[in-house]
Formats: structure tokens, sequence, C-alpha cells
């Protein structure tokens, strides 16, 4: 079984055209839905409106899978962080002090839901699914970072193919394709300052569910007695930093995309 993780992004979606084209040898690409409220919108609507279709056209698999909970009902990691009296804190989130916190998002929303279907669909420690990650040349730290499960074998076919994120942008062009934005959970604090800026600016009712999500989680730090969380490194809540009146206070402060180490997040 030959599978792509496809996040929806650039690398993945090059993938995709490769695929497509003969180059890699993959028919099935699996996008772990970390949910409709969640997934940044123009993603999901990329992948509905082109991935698929496109997909489809050339004989390729691209399926959409939602996580789903023991009784069947499926689950959004925004529903998760918002749930009334929950005390899970599975994304990112900052400390005072900018470092990230540990987080159980990738690993539930993405990881653990791929593996369910490659093992519904045969996938074994005896038998396992060669699964491709789109992590481009320019990228390779994030390769190799996490450990991998027995029903699986990861690859990366575009540090194979030498290709870095601008090969994968013109291929893409090439093929006559729109080039994807950047794939990532709307409020992912891994998000560069340049993200933010660009969000409060272009996509401002996104920005403020951002907003409202920070103060969800740090009204419910207070009860808990705990320190506040951000969803920047700044120690600031988004909606004081990225005001209106001070619309390029922090752009080319952080050239540097967010880094999700898994490999699972922003391909
Ligand atoms: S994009 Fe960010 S918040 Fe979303 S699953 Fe990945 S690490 Fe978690």
């Amino acid at each position: 079984m030959n599978v792509v993780s496809y996040g929806g992004g650039v690398q993945s979606t090059a993938l995709l055209v490769l695929a497509a084209r003969g180059r890699i040898d993959f028919d099935t690409f699996l996008m772990a839905n970390v949910g409709d409220d969640s997934e940044h919108p123009s993603t999901l609507r990329y992948v509905r409106e082109i991935a698929m279709p496109y997909a489809a056209a050339n004989g390729i698999a691209l399926h959409l899978l939602d996580r789903t909970r023991r009784d069947g009902s499926p689950e959004t990691l925004w529903g998760r962080l918002t749930r009334e009296g929950s005390r899970s804190l599975p994304i990112p989130v900052r400390m005072s002090n900018g470092a990230p916190g540990t987080r159980s998002c990738t690993a539930d929303f993405k990881i653990k839901v791929t593996g369910k279907w490659l093992k519904a669909h045969g996938a074994s420690a005896t038998s396992p699914a060669t699964l491709g990650i789109g992590i481009s040349v320019d990228e390779i730290q994030r390769a190799n970072s996490r450990r991998q499960e027995a029903h699986e074998r990861i690859v990366y076919p575009l540090l194979d193919l030498r290709m870095r994120r601008d090969d994968c942008v013109r291929l893409i062009a090439d093929e006559g394709l729109p080039v994807p934005p950047k794939s990532s959970c709307f409020f992912c604090p891994f998000h560069r300052p340049g993200t933010w800026l660009d969000m409060a600016r272009d996509e401002p009712s996104l920005f403020a569910r951002a907003c409202e999500l920070e103060d969800t989680l740090n009204e419910r730090r207070v009860m808990l007695g705990k320190d506040p969380v951000f969803l920047t490194r700044f120690g600031t809540p988004l909606r004081r930093l990225f005001r209106d009146d001070q619309p390029t206070l922090f752009s080319g402060v952080d050239d540097v995309d967010g880094q999700c180490d898994s490999g699972w997040c922003f391909t």
C-alpha cells in the first residue's frame, strides 16, 4: 500500500502532481481533516474544489478523513478546545516566555486518524504501508523527527527528488493548477507573525475567532489558577498585538515558518 499523507499545502500538492504524472508510485492520498471549523478555510476550499477533482481525473483517490470518537461521532480540534468544562489544551500554546507547550493535536487529529485508516485497509507490522510525506529539501530538518509506527514505513519523495519548495510551486503552476495556500489550523500557535498580520488585515472574522479562542483558553486558565497562555510567542494577547493602528509592527520580525516538527502539519 503506497499512500501519501496529504496536508493540502504546496509540498503535498506537488506530490499529487508527481503521482498524476507517474513520477512517483502513489495512488492514494489521505488528508486527516482537523475539522471544517479548525483547518484554514482556504485550504479546505482548495482541497475540495481543486485537489479532489484533479486527483479523480488522474485516477488517484484523495480521501478527507475525520476524527471520530468511540461512539462514531465526529470530533474537531476546535470542538475539543472549546468544549464546555474542558481542561484539554491539545495545541502548542505559548507560555509567557514564548516557549511552546506540549501538544497532542498532531498525534490525535492527524497521525492516529491516518493510522486508523491504514490499519483498516490492511497495513500491519508485518505488512506496513509506505507513507509518503511532503517535506522539501529546504525543510529537511523536519524529516525523521517522529517515531515511525509499526504499521507504516515513512518515505520523503521530495527529498529523494531533491525538490525545494520553489520547485514544488513551479511544478504545480506548470500543471495548470493554482498554487495552494499554506495549510494549518487557522489558530495554530506555530504561525509566524506575518501570518497573523495577514489574517488580521485580510480575514478579520477568522482573526477574531482566533482571538476568541485565546480569550476562552485564558478564562479557563484563570479559573484553574494557572498562568496565561498565548497563540504567539510575544506574551501578549493577539488582539492587542495586531491592532488596526499598528499594522506593520510585526512585519519582518520573524520570517521563519512555524515548525510542526512531526512533519504532518504545514505540508
Ligand atoms: S496546524 Fe498547529 S494546531 Fe493544527 S494540528 Fe498542526 S500543530 Fe496542531
